[in-house]
């Protein structure tokens, strides 16, 4: 059994929370897209979309595929926020619309990055989807078609975030217990 669970973090937005809110932006999504002629290309960003990615597209409706991206940034001194694509995608994407999916949207560099690129490749069309926003701790302009929830500038875990690759499984949103200041 998982001896360290729930004692190291508290539950910051529960299961139904998480899947009622997914519904609606379903919903939304369904409608935009209704009068799409050829496949909504989603793309999740790995691994941290993976739960909200499954959990959403089951509930879209509109003729879609999925592929996946993986990133990793450096922010070292002279080049804040340089973001590497360390996965890119298969599929082509020009003259297709994107729906790209994302965990979270911190800095906001991993997100502009991965815009600039699939604009650069000649996408119709790219919206994002982000199932969370920490908006306070934006350091560059991206638009959120799609959010989730917006929380606070605090590491949060769960339903696919990770801390040091351990609680993705959580099935809500967790704050863990440094961040949260407490120690129960
Ligand atoms: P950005 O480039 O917007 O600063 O960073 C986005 C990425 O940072 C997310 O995709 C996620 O992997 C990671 N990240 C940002 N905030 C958190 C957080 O609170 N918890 C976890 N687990 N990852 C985070």
């Amino acid at each position: 059994m998982h001896a360290h669970k729930k004692s190291d973090h508290k539950i910051l937005i529960s299961a139904a929370t998480l899947q009622k809110r997914i519904s609606a932006l379903a919903k939304q999504i369904n409608a935009d897209y209704a009068d799409l002629s050829e496949p909504l290309v989603c793309i999740g960003v790995l691994k941290g979309s993976i739960f909200f990615l499954v959990d959403l597209l089951k509930q879209v409706t509109v003729p879609l595929v999925i592929d996946f991206l993986q990133t990793s940034s450096y922010r070292s001194g002279s080049e804040p926020g340089e973001v590497r694509i360390r996965k890119d995608i298969d599929v082509a994407i020009r003259g297709r619309h994107v729906l790209l999916i994302e965990d979270i949207v911190d800095t906001g560099f991993t997100l502009k990055t991965i815009l600039e690129l699939f604009r650069f490749r000649g996408a119709a069309s790219v919206k994002l989807c982000a199932m969370l926003d920490k908006a306070e701790a934006r350091e560059i302009e991206v638009p959120v078609d799609y959010r989730g929830f917006e929380i606070d500038d605090i590491f949060v875990i769960g339903y696919g975030l990770d801390f040091d690759e351990r609680y993705r499984e959580l099935p809500y949103i967790g704050v863990y217990a440094d961040s949260a200041g407490t120690n129960s």
